[in-house]
This record gives C-alpha cells, sequence and structure tokens, in this order.
C-alpha cells in the first residue's frame, strides 16, 4: 500500500466517463509522471486526489484513510496535501513572502512573527530571498510558479501534486521550475506530477503512468515506459509528442 491509494476509482461528469477505474498506489518519497493527451483525465486525477472532485465508485487512502468518503471534511486533508496549477494565482496586492504566509495563517493561526523565519527559509532553499518582498508584478512568470510552489509547502504537506505547471510559461523559464522539483525530489517529497514534460519525466521519474481515456494504458518505470512501450497507443502518443 502506498502513501496515497487510488482504488478501483471511477468519475463520470454527467454521461461521461473521465475516470475509468484507476488502481494507483503512490509510494512515499517517489515522484510519479502522469502522461497522456489532452482530455485523458491527468487533472480530474489530480483533483481526485485532493478531494476537489468527489468520485462515483472505487476509494482513496491516505495512510490508509479512506479519505473519499462522503460527508467527510476534506479541509485537514488537503492540508496535507499540497497542489499547484498551470495557473499561479498569487495574490497581485501581496507581496511574495505574504502570498505564502497566508494560508498558514489563516488555517494554521500562525502569526507573521511566528511564520517570519520558516517562510524565509523557505525562499533561501528555493534561491528566491532576494524575491521575498517583491509583488507578482515584479517577477518573472518563472519565478511566480516558483512562490505558488512555496506557498503550497508552506502548509507541509506530506504530498505535492503539479497539475502542468510549466505548459503557460516561456520555454526560457521553464527549467527553473523544473529545478524546484528536482530539489524537492532528492529531499524526499512524495510528488504526483502531470506533464507534457517527457524529458524530465524520463530523466527523474520513479514511475510513469500513461493515462488513455481515463485509465492507465501502461506504467512503468520511466526507461520502460519511454524505451520500450507495450502498449500501441502509449507509442503512438509518445510518437506524437517526442
Ligand atoms: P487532462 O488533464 O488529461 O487534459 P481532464 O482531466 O482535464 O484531462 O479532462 C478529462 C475529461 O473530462 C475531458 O473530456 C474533459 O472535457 C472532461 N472534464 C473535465 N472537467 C470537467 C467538468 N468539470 N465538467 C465536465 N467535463 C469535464
Ligand atoms: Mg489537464
Amino acid at each position: 500500500m502506498g502513501l496515497l491509494d487510488l482504488q478501483g476509482v471511477t468519475k463520470s461528469f454527467g454521461d461521461t466517463p473521465v475516470i475509468r477505474g484507476i488502481d494507483l498506489a503512490i509510494d512515499e518519497g517517489s515522484l510519479t509522471c502522469l502522461i497522456g493527451a489532452s482530455g485523458s483525465g491527468k487533472s480530474t486525477l489530480l483533483r481526485i486526489m485532493n478531494l476537489l472532485e468527489p468520485i462515483d465508485e472505487g476509494a482513496v487512502l491516505l495512510d490508509g484513510q479512506d479519505i473519499s468518503q462522503p460527508g467527510l471534511d476534506p479541509q485537514p486533508i488537503r492540508q496535507r496535501i499540497g497542489i499547484v496549477f498551470q495557473s499561479y494565482n498569487l495574490f497581485p496586492h501581496m507581496t511574495a513572502a505574504e502570498n505564502v504566509m497566508l494560508a498558514p495563517r489563516r488555517i494554521k493561526h500562525l502569526s507573521r512573527a511566528e511564520l517570519q523565519a520558516p517562510v524565509t527559509a523557505l525562499f533561501d532553499r528555493f534561491g528566491l530571498t532576494d524575491r521575498m518582498d517583491r509583488y507578482p508584478d515584479q517577477l518573472s512568470g518563472g519565478q511566480q510558479q516558483r512562490v505558488a510552489i512555496l506557498r503550497a509547502l508552506a502548509m507541509q504537506p506530506q504530498i505535492m501534486l503539479f497539475d502542468e505547471i510549466t505548459s503557460a510559461l516561456d520555454p526560457e523559464l521553464v527549467g527553473e521550475v523544473l529545478d524546484v522539483l528536482r530539489q524537492l525530489r532528492d529531499d524526499g517529497m512524495t510528488m504526483v506530477l502531470a506533464t507534457h514534460e517527457m524529458g524530465f519525466a524520463r530523466a527523474l521519474a520513479d514511475r510513469v503512468c500513461f493515462l488513455d481515456q481515463g485509465r492507465i494504458a501502461e506504467e512503468g518505470r520511466p526507461a520502460q515506459v519511454f524505451g520500450n512501450p507495450r502498449h500501441e497507443r502509449t507509442r503512438a502518443f509518445l510518437h506524437r509528442v517526442l
């Protein structure tokens, strides 16, 4: 059993099945990459993991606890599972540091004074010390996305989910965001990443899952999935994107 376990998860929007029986165990400290065509269900799967979408059937277990029960308070669970989206949505009227402090202040009721040292340490760790007091519009897209990652990390989650976080960035800014993920991986963070960055997935993922029409059509070590895909649909997808 993984730190996060999906068991027979299904999800439809109206009459349209979008997630069709997914079993997936996310091991502690692992980096799992979800790849697949647009519309294959990657975002929905991440949103299910963070309890942003209710499921129709199956179960989602965090540390063995079924967190997909209807009626369960999602808030404490969401604190343990950070999520970062393509659009970073920092509050424009707050500095980078204030953005990062916001959730711990509101949700954990920590004061600015209490947060000063840990938040400074977080900015230091990811090379953003000199950007703490800047407003979002004074930062590049890559810096804003890195601040958005720090904002999620400030809640000290057990797992981090990333949904196409480099897709909106100019190509020259992608590397600095992927470097943050690389560092988190080296620090042992458990991560699930929906990505089009095949080079990154190939180099750094512990496991790659190829989603096709709401199913995991193929999964395995990156060397196997990229180097020797078993399924024709995986081969066709990789042929299109590589
Ligand atoms: P991906 O992230 O791989 O591009 P998504 O999870 O966003 O895929 O979408 C999977 C399918 O679910 C798509 O067909 C999409 O149109 C549909 N879908 C996603 N969200 C909704 C929604 N809120 N309502 C209706 N259909 C949705
Ligand atoms: Mg998506």
